[in-house]
């Protein structure tokens, strides 16, 4: 163990401090609190340096994994990089010093901003408008449905209460519409992955409020019915979200819009770069078409003649409103400043280089992992374990593996389709060479599953911890420094 693996309450000193202030002038107010709101002892933090705390936090740090230490394969997540230009914009103190309940005309740019990213949304998917409040894309899925449920009632269409979700959806989508009070009729796959359109058939009628889908669907595959399925579905009077997390293959190639969908939400914290992990923060944009745009909730931003912005709290026709003020601005910031850095030409390769790469992966590694579906896949695809299942080497034991080479594993038992799924996405960031380094890796890896199958099975051997126990750390997490006295 090396030195500053120990817990920073065991390098605590008593009198030891980071920080030296002016003598306290505040005595007196303290008398004026309650009784119950003050303390009667001080708090049990550690009594260290500042040099202390910063290799205390610098340590821990390194033992994380993110994009900026290395390739991020994670399937369905679309772990780009997050260019540091965005982050020195959002740091701006002119956008990250305001407060959420300033008097508009002190905030005309940042209202400007949230005006011309909803703009650039708009454009890139095809959508007449959207909001930029929601904080991720489930709570994006939600919104979107309180929209589509909006609209039905203001028809008088009272019955329309469940909504079709594919079996190869992701798990946000059932959850949402339940959530909003929906009841989920799930549709099948065929063989090949995609909506089986003769499945769907039966199931529409007056009381369907709509469709989820996501296109390319979690397996990576585009579903080429789609026009067929937006026809069927418009046709009982239902109408079509659009799942756009997946949206990184159809960066300035195809508008979901055009597609036939009415509403759909974008991850900001996938298809445009800012960073996510370990639960946030994020964005999940919503976009409508134009029969839609008065159920878009509150508060909304609006323009008058003078070009001067102001924001709208509340409207009779909206949907409600789905977050405190107007959305994780500093991630809204990020996107913007990733577009406009793209710019119109460049935006046009995001989704040709995501799928270029994906595809490159597939093809190179497919003699020696399980190729469940053979088409041209989109921005990801899925593995079904190794080819040679007989050494009894598990996904698992190759996602642990990996890490011990220096890469994040993909995701692994995901979709729940396949019994080993590996599902890699390497994103349009990543050189050839970082993909071919990958490509090598995995094919000593399938090499070492014949060889030494025990190295897999106790991997990885390298990582600050071993191989965990997942489900009790995820059931009854340890977060308190007590807990593990
Ligand atoms: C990531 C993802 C979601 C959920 O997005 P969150 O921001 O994690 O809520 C929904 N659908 C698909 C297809 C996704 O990949």
């Amino acid at each position: 163990m090396k030195y500053y693996d120990k817990l920073i309450f065991d390098l605590s000193k008593a009198g030891r401090q980071g920080y030296s202030l002016p003598s306290r002038t505040w005595d007196a107010t303290l008398a004026d609190l309650p009784a119950g709101l003050t303390r009667s002892e001080a708090p049990a933090l550690p009594q260290v340096s500042e040099l202390d705390v910063v290799r205390h936090y610098t340590n821990l740090s390194q033992m994380n994994f993110g994009v900026d230490s290395g390739f991020y394969p994670l399937g369905s997540c679309t772990m780009k990089y997050n260019p540091k230009i965005n982050e020195e914009i959002a740091a701006m103190p002119a956008f990250a010093g305001i407060h959420p309940l300033q008097p508009s005309e002190t905030v005309q740019g940042v209202l400007r901003v949230y005006k011309e990213l909803a703009h650039a949304l708009s454009s890139i998917t095809g959508m007449a408008e959207f909001t930029l409040n929601p904080f991720a894309g489930a709570h994006g899925e939600l919104t979107g449905l309180m929209i589509i449920r909006q609209y039905h009632l203001s028809r008088g269409d009272v019955k329309r209460t469940r909504v079709i979700v594919p079996d190869s959806a992701h798990g946000t989508n059932p959850a949402s519409a339940a959530v909003c009070g929906l009841e989920i009729v799930q549709v099948k796959s065929k063989e090949n992955g995609l909506v089986d359109v003769e499945d769907l058939k039966p199931l529409l009628d007056d009381t369907i409020a709509g469709i989820m889908m996501t296109n390319p669907n979690t397996l990576g595959l585009f579903e080429k019915d789609i026009k067929e399925i937006a026809a069927l579905v418009h046709e009982c009077g239902g109408l079509l979200y659009y799942d756009g997390a997946n949206m990184n293959p159809l960066i300035g190639m195809v508008r979901p819009g055009d597609m036939g969908f009415d509403v759909l939400h974008l991850n900001l914290h996938k298809s445009f770069s800012t960073p996510h992990g370990g639960g946030g923060p994020g964005a999940g944009p919503v976009g409508v078409a134009a029969h839609l745009v008065p159920y878009l909730p509150v508060p909304k931003v609006v323009e008058d003649e003078d070009g001067l912005l102001s924001v709208v709290d509340a409207d009779g026709q909206a949907c409600g409103q789905i977050s405190g003020f107007m959305g994780n601005f500093g991630v809204l910031l990020r996107a913007y400043t990733y577009i406009l850095m793209l710019g119109k030409q460049n935006v046009r390769m995001v989704g040709p280089l995501a799928v270029l790469g994906a595809n490159y992966i597939k093809e190179s590694l497919k003699d020696c992992y399980k190729l469940p579906i053979e088409s041209v896949c989109k921005h990801e695809f899925v593995f079904d374990g190794l080819l040679d299942q007989s050494t009894g080497v598990t996904t698992l034991d190759i996602a642990k593996r990996l890490l011990d080479y220096g890469f994040h594993a993909p995701t692994i038992y995901f979709p729940l389709l396949f019994h080993q799924a590996i599902m890699i996405e390497p994103t349009e960031t990543e050189s050839k060479e970082t993909l071919d380094g990958f490509i090598e890796i995995m094919r000593h890896i399938a090499a070492e599953a014949i060889a030494d199958p025990e190295s897999l099975k106790t991997a990885p051997h390298t990582t600050p911890v071993r191989r965990l126990d997942e489900t009790t750390a995820a059931r009854q997490p340890v977060l308190r420094f007590c807990d593990m006295q």
